[in-house]
Protein backbone atom coordinates (compact mmCIF):
# COMPACT_ATOMS: atom_id res chain seq x y z
CA UNK A 1 0.00 0.00 0.00
CA UNK A 2 3.02 2.27 0.72
CA UNK A 3 4.07 4.05 -0.86
CA UNK A 4 1.60 3.79 -3.59
CA UNK A 5 0.12 6.19 -4.92
CA UNK A 6 2.89 8.79 -3.48
CA UNK A 7 5.50 6.83 -5.37
CA UNK A 8 4.10 8.62 -8.45
CA UNK A 9 4.06 12.29 -9.94
CA UNK A 10 5.58 14.76 -7.57
CA UNK A 11 5.80 13.06 -4.58
CA UNK A 12 7.09 10.55 -6.34
CA UNK A 13 9.65 12.58 -7.87
CA UNK A 14 10.58 14.29 -4.66
CA UNK A 15 10.73 11.22 -2.84
CA UNK A 16 13.49 9.92 -5.41
CA UNK A 17 15.24 12.99 -4.69
CA UNK A 18 14.82 12.34 -1.21
CA UNK A 19 13.19 15.50 0.16
CA UNK A 20 10.89 12.94 1.94
CA UNK A 21 11.53 9.22 3.08
CA UNK A 22 9.15 6.46 4.20
CA UNK A 23 9.57 3.03 6.57
CA UNK A 24 6.58 0.27 6.93
CA UNK A 25 6.85 -1.80 9.49
CA UNK A 26 4.71 -4.45 9.03
CA UNK A 27 2.09 -5.45 12.55
CA UNK A 28 1.85 -9.23 11.26
CA UNK A 29 5.60 -9.50 12.04
CA UNK A 30 5.34 -8.57 16.03
CA UNK A 31 1.88 -11.19 15.51
CA UNK A 32 1.39 -14.10 18.21
CA UNK A 33 2.36 -17.45 17.47
CA UNK A 34 2.39 -19.57 14.64
CA UNK A 35 -0.39 -17.61 12.89
CA UNK A 36 1.16 -14.31 13.76
CA UNK A 37 -2.09 -12.85 14.62
CA UNK A 38 -2.76 -9.16 15.59
CA UNK A 39 -6.07 -9.15 16.74
CA UNK A 40 -8.52 -11.33 19.39
CA UNK A 41 -12.38 -11.14 19.52
CA UNK A 42 -14.02 -8.06 21.12
CA UNK A 43 -13.51 -7.95 25.23
CA UNK A 44 -17.77 -8.02 26.09
CA UNK A 45 -18.39 -9.96 23.03
CA UNK A 46 -20.11 -8.63 19.51
CA UNK A 47 -18.85 -8.88 16.28
CA UNK A 48 -15.64 -7.86 14.56
CA UNK A 49 -12.12 -8.36 15.95
CA UNK A 50 -9.73 -5.74 17.66
CA UNK A 51 -6.12 -5.43 17.49
CA UNK A 52 -4.15 -6.41 20.48
CA UNK A 53 -2.45 -3.86 22.12
CA UNK A 54 1.09 -5.87 23.04
CA UNK A 55 1.21 -6.35 19.19
CA UNK A 56 0.57 -2.85 18.42
CA UNK A 57 3.03 -1.68 21.08
CA UNK A 58 6.11 -3.88 19.70
CA UNK A 59 5.29 -2.53 16.03
CA UNK A 60 5.02 0.86 17.04
CA UNK A 61 8.43 0.14 19.29
CA UNK A 62 10.17 -0.97 16.41
CA UNK A 63 9.14 1.84 14.21
CA UNK A 64 9.35 4.65 16.40
CA UNK A 65 11.16 3.89 20.10
CA UNK A 66 10.27 5.28 23.13
CA UNK A 67 11.73 8.75 23.03
CA UNK A 68 11.35 9.43 19.15
CA UNK A 69 10.18 12.93 18.46
CA UNK A 70 7.58 12.26 16.00
CA UNK A 71 3.98 12.88 16.67
CA UNK A 72 2.13 9.23 16.53
CA UNK A 73 -1.51 9.22 14.78
CA UNK A 74 -3.54 6.74 15.33
CA UNK A 75 -5.94 6.78 12.06
CA UNK A 76 -9.44 6.53 13.36
CA UNK A 77 -13.24 7.86 12.46
CA UNK A 78 -12.90 8.91 15.97
CA UNK A 79 -10.30 10.88 15.94
CA UNK A 80 -9.92 14.93 15.83
CA UNK A 81 -10.82 15.83 11.56
CA UNK A 82 -7.17 16.68 10.24
CA UNK A 83 -7.82 20.21 9.02
CA UNK A 84 -5.00 22.35 6.79
CA UNK A 85 -3.52 23.86 10.17
CA UNK A 86 -2.31 20.64 11.24
CA UNK A 87 -1.17 19.44 8.43
CA UNK A 88 0.99 22.54 8.43
CA UNK A 89 2.33 21.99 11.57
CA UNK A 90 2.92 18.37 10.93
CA UNK A 91 4.72 18.80 7.19
CA UNK A 92 7.00 21.53 9.04
CA UNK A 93 8.00 19.22 12.56
CA UNK A 94 10.24 16.63 12.73
CA UNK A 95 7.96 13.64 10.55
CA UNK A 96 5.01 11.16 11.87
CA UNK A 97 4.39 7.75 12.67
CA UNK A 98 1.21 6.68 12.11
CA UNK A 99 -0.50 3.30 12.97
CA UNK A 100 -3.23 2.44 10.65
CA UNK A 101 -5.93 0.08 12.25
CA UNK A 102 -8.00 -2.79 10.66
CA UNK A 103 -10.67 -5.13 11.36
CA UNK A 104 -13.42 -3.10 14.44
CA UNK A 105 -10.02 -1.09 15.53
CA UNK A 106 -7.81 -1.62 17.96
CA UNK A 107 -7.20 -2.21 21.88
CA UNK A 108 -8.44 1.25 23.41
CA UNK A 109 -5.14 0.85 25.98
CA UNK A 110 -2.53 1.24 22.89
CA UNK A 111 -3.98 4.92 22.59
CA UNK A 112 -2.71 6.08 25.80
CA UNK A 113 -0.11 3.04 26.33
CA UNK A 114 2.02 5.48 23.26
CA UNK A 115 0.03 8.75 23.24
CA UNK A 116 -1.72 8.17 19.92
CA UNK A 117 -3.35 11.66 18.40
CA UNK A 118 -6.35 10.17 16.91
CA UNK A 119 -7.10 11.79 13.64
CA UNK A 120 -10.18 11.14 11.11
CA UNK A 121 -10.22 12.08 7.67
CA UNK A 122 -13.82 12.78 7.37
CA UNK A 123 -17.12 11.60 9.12
CA UNK A 124 -17.23 8.29 6.77
CA UNK A 125 -15.90 4.68 7.34
CA UNK A 126 -12.61 2.85 5.47
CA UNK A 127 -11.91 -0.85 5.68
CA UNK A 128 -8.63 0.23 7.07
CA UNK A 129 -6.48 3.34 7.78
CA UNK A 130 -3.68 3.57 4.94
CA UNK A 131 -5.91 5.02 2.78
CA UNK A 132 -6.28 7.90 5.07
CA UNK A 133 -2.29 7.70 6.34
CA UNK A 134 -1.72 7.89 2.41
CA UNK A 135 -4.10 11.45 2.41
CA UNK A 136 -2.20 12.59 5.69
CA UNK A 137 1.18 12.17 4.66
CA UNK A 138 -0.05 13.50 0.73
CA UNK A 139 -1.16 16.57 2.28
CA UNK A 140 1.95 16.80 4.64
CA UNK A 141 4.23 16.08 1.79
CA UNK A 142 2.84 18.52 -1.03
CA UNK A 143 4.34 21.28 1.52
CA UNK A 144 7.93 20.52 2.09
CA UNK A 145 10.32 22.90 0.05
CA UNK A 146 10.59 21.99 -3.31
CA UNK A 147 8.25 19.78 -3.79
CA UNK A 148 5.46 21.60 -5.41
CA UNK A 149 7.33 24.79 -6.77
CA UNK A 150 5.56 27.96 -5.93
CA UNK A 151 1.74 26.46 -6.06
CA UNK A 152 1.67 24.95 -2.56
CA UNK A 153 3.16 28.04 -0.80
CA UNK A 154 0.44 30.37 -2.54
CA UNK A 155 -2.04 31.04 0.43
CA UNK A 156 -5.03 31.66 -1.84
CA UNK A 157 -5.75 28.09 -1.79
CA UNK A 158 -9.01 26.60 -0.19
CA UNK A 159 -8.81 26.75 4.22
CA UNK A 160 -5.24 28.42 4.16
CA UNK A 161 -7.60 32.01 4.12
CA UNK A 162 -10.07 30.70 6.00
CA UNK A 163 -12.46 30.44 2.95
CA UNK A 164 -12.61 28.30 0.06
CA UNK A 165 -11.39 28.77 -3.14
CA UNK A 166 -12.20 30.79 -5.81
CA UNK A 167 -12.79 29.28 -9.32
CA UNK A 168 -10.66 29.15 -12.00
CA UNK A 169 -10.58 28.93 -15.80
CA UNK A 170 -8.23 28.35 -18.48
CA UNK A 171 -8.26 28.45 -22.33
CA UNK A 172 -10.55 28.13 -24.61
CA UNK A 173 -12.09 31.45 -23.80
CA UNK A 174 -15.74 29.96 -24.44
CA UNK A 175 -16.49 25.92 -23.72
CA UNK A 176 -19.60 25.11 -24.44
CA UNK A 177 -22.09 27.94 -24.52
CA UNK A 178 -19.79 28.83 -20.75
CA UNK A 179 -17.80 31.87 -21.00
CA UNK A 180 -14.44 33.35 -19.09
CA UNK A 181 -15.97 36.37 -16.44
CA UNK A 182 -14.70 39.40 -18.65
CA UNK A 183 -13.16 40.73 -15.48
CA UNK A 184 -10.62 37.70 -15.48
CA UNK A 185 -9.67 39.07 -19.22
CA UNK A 186 -9.48 42.61 -18.33
CA UNK A 187 -5.94 42.39 -17.53
CA UNK A 188 -7.33 44.50 -14.25
CA UNK A 189 -5.13 42.94 -11.27
CA UNK A 190 -6.89 44.60 -8.67
CA UNK A 191 -10.41 43.92 -10.34
CA UNK A 192 -9.57 40.38 -10.46
CA UNK A 193 -8.49 40.33 -6.85
CA UNK A 194 -11.42 41.74 -5.38
CA UNK A 195 -13.67 39.51 -7.87
CA UNK A 196 -11.75 36.51 -6.26
CA UNK A 197 -11.87 37.26 -3.23
CA UNK A 198 -16.03 37.85 -3.56
CA UNK A 199 -16.69 34.56 -5.27
CA UNK A 200 -14.22 32.85 -1.97
CA UNK A 201 -16.71 34.20 0.26
CA UNK A 202 -20.09 33.46 -1.59
CA UNK A 203 -18.66 29.76 -2.08
CA UNK A 204 -18.01 29.61 1.52
CA UNK A 205 -21.00 31.47 2.38
CA UNK A 206 -23.20 28.71 0.58
CA UNK A 207 -21.27 25.44 1.10
CA UNK A 208 -19.24 25.91 4.46
CA UNK A 209 -20.52 28.81 6.88
CA UNK A 210 -19.57 27.10 9.54
CA UNK A 211 -15.68 27.92 7.85
CA UNK A 212 -16.95 31.53 8.66
CA UNK A 213 -17.76 31.06 12.46
CA UNK A 214 -15.02 31.21 15.05
CA UNK A 215 -13.93 28.50 16.32
CA UNK A 216 -15.95 26.73 19.04
CA UNK A 217 -19.41 28.64 17.86
N1 LIG B 1 -15.24 0.24 14.21
C1 LIG B 1 -14.63 1.51 13.89
C2 LIG B 1 -14.27 1.58 12.40
C3 LIG B 1 -13.12 0.66 12.03
S1 LIG B 1 -12.62 0.88 10.38
C4 LIG B 1 -15.61 2.63 14.22
O1 LIG B 1 -16.82 2.43 14.09
O2 LIG B 1 -15.17 3.74 14.57
C5 LIG B 1 -11.01 0.17 10.41
C6 LIG B 1 -9.86 1.16 10.46
O3 LIG B 1 -9.92 2.02 9.34
C7 LIG B 1 -9.83 2.07 11.65
O4 LIG B 1 -9.20 1.46 12.76
C8 LIG B 1 -9.03 3.26 11.13
O5 LIG B 1 -7.64 3.02 11.24
C9 LIG B 1 -9.38 3.28 9.66
N2 LIG B 1 -10.41 4.31 9.32
C10 LIG B 1 -11.68 4.08 8.93
N3 LIG B 1 -12.35 5.22 8.69
C11 LIG B 1 -11.46 6.23 8.90
C12 LIG B 1 -11.55 7.67 8.82
N4 LIG B 1 -12.68 8.28 8.47
N5 LIG B 1 -10.46 8.38 9.13
C13 LIG B 1 -9.31 7.76 9.52
N6 LIG B 1 -9.17 6.42 9.61
C14 LIG B 1 -10.23 5.65 9.31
Amino acid sequence: MFPGPLGLSLAGEALARGAWSLETEDIRRHGIGRHRAVDDTPAGGGPGMVMRADVLAAALDAAAPPGDPRPRLLMSPRGAPLVQKRVRELAAGPGLVILCGRFEGVDERIIAGRGLEETSIGDYVLSGGEIAALAVLDSCIRLLPGVMGAAASETEESFESGLLEYPHYTRPREWEGQAIPDILLGGNHKAVAEWRLAEARRLTRERRPDLLRPAGD
